[in-house]
């Protein structure tokens, strides 16, 4: 998998547009039919039903385990899905705080590509802005804008959203060779080996917090479906469990379901910590069979499940690196700068711990402290950030370690803090051209009860 590269090109899509487009429009249709739950002023001209519904419902009860029988019967006349979408489920199981496993995003100027466009919904076939993604996982993935963005609005957004697809699993990105991106409050999409970003809908995912929860659904269609959706194993486990997780995946079961499975999977396997006991229960409770077929394919879940030996150990503090808090917790800082010409991706910067006094005269002292460090990047004396990792694990209600970061930037800018007890990573992204902002984190390391390590 780590030597797997893949580059899109327009002449290999014709072979797959039937089925593909009508996967796609199915999929759009029930999608927005989802979202108009969560979003109630978004309304769907082919709807009938306009009421909003909120998108979790409750089960009404733990089945009693008196009789098989019984049991088989409140299945059969009683029980309904969980859910009516997961991708709602929880906006933390992945957040864009999470660290991303995009390595960089490479400008590769104008080029003819096919690619879906559901205000369309139609294939088009577009100019479009190329940008080549890397992964350090090896993966990559071409990132194809439409040119309706300028392009200095196409490199922002094709760099958000090759983070974000940067946050999801390795596995689930393998088959991902292209981003669509265009504008307009569509639903995303999945399969035909890329994904198909709507920057209006991904504003909305955003704003809900579920924009990597999305990408995961969607590339699980990419890279998962072809394999499994309809594998004897997923059948049988379909089969075995007491309900679908969904309404959606019971309206679409062959099409649905697995995609719909894959987050609630990771979520309790992976995430128990960021979810409710009572989301876990029920998703355990659900579909106990699904879940241990997701166990047995052993996928590559990086970088949501870190590779052990990648950033382990202790902090070492240098010029870019400061240990806080007693050398438990690591911070840097990376910076780009504005290129010339400003459609230039800008080159990166370390941020250096900015020092007080006359280099070199052995009188000069760090900004550091045991909590807080400035930055500079790109001159000695023009500090850009300032951060500071506090203990809260005595206040009451904020039992974490919290993370304050300030800026004095509109540059790029990306701050991560680890935690090397727990080998947690906790990341600060601004874009470029943006005033630096961080809201103040006082729940950013829920691991105050981390043993030493
Ligand atoms: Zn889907």
């Amino acid at each position: 998998m780590a030597s797997s590269r893949f580059r899109s090109t327009a002449t290999r899509v014709p072979a797959s547009w039937p089925t593909t487009q009508r996967d796609s429009e199915d999929s759009g249709n029930s999608h927005r039919a989802v979202e108009r739950s969560l979003h109630p002023d978004a309304r769907d001209p082919d709807a009938e039903d306009e009421a909003p519904r909120w998108p979790i419902r409750r089960r009404l009860g733990p089945l009693s385990g008196c009789c098989l029988a019984a049991a088989l019967f409140a299945a059969s006349a009683d029980a309904a899905p969980p859910f009516s979408g997961t991708i709602f489920l929880d906006p933390d199981i992945v957040t864009a705080a999470d660290p991303s496993s995009l390595v960089e995003v490479t400008p590769a100027g104008l080029g003819e590509r096919t690619l879906f466009d559901r205000r369309a919904d139609a294939f088009v076939t577009l100019e479009v802005f190329l940008f080549d993604a890397t992964f350090d996982d090896g993966l990559a993935a071409e990132v194809q804008v439409n040119p309706e963005f300028g392009a200095q609005t196409a490199a922002e957004v094709a760099l958000e959203y090759a983070a974000a697809a940067g946050r999801i699993p390795t596995a689930l990105r393998t088959d991902v060779d292209a981003l669509w991106i265009h504008r307009g409050v569509q639903p995303f999409g999945g399969g035909n080996r890329s994904l198909l970003i709507h920057t209006g809908q991904g504003e909305l995912y955003v704003q809900d917090g579920i924009l990597e929860e999305t990408l995961i659904h969607e590339a699980t269609h990419t890279s998962l479906d072809a394999a499994h959706a309809a594998a004897p194993g997923w059948l049988a486990a379909q089969a075995a469990d007491p309900e679908f997780i969904s309404e959606y995946a019971e309206q679409f079961p062959g099409r649905e379901d697995l995609a719909e499975s894959l987050l609630p999977w990771l979520a309790v396997r992976h995430r128990p910590e960021r979810i409710s006991e009572e989301l876990r229960t029920t998703i355990e409770q659900t579909i106990p069979h699904r879940l241990a077929y997701l166990d047995g394919l052993q996928l590559d879940l990086h970088p949501i499940v870190g590779d052990p030996q990648v950033g382990a150990g202790p902090c070492v503090r240098d010029e870019h690196t400061a240990c806080l808090l007693a050398e438990r917790f690591e911070v840097t800082a990376e910076l780009r700068d504005f290129s010339n010409p400003p459609d230039g991706p800008g080159a990166l910067f370390p941020g250096t711990i900015q020092r007080y006094g006359d280099a070199g005269t052995g009188s000069d002292v760090s900004s550091e402290t045991d909590q807080s460090v400035s930055f500079y990047a790109f001159e000695d004396g023009n500090v850009e950030v300032f951060v500071k990792v506090l203990d809260g694990c005595s206040f009451a209600g904020a039992e974490a370690f919290w993370v304050f970061a300030a800026g004095a930037t509109n540059a790029e800018t990306t701050i991560e803090v680890r935690d090397t007890w727990s080998d947690e990573l906790y990341r600060i992204e601004s874009p470029r051209g943006v005033d630096f902002f961080a809201p103040p984190d006082t729940q950013a390391f829920r691991t105050c009860d981390a043993p030493p390590p």
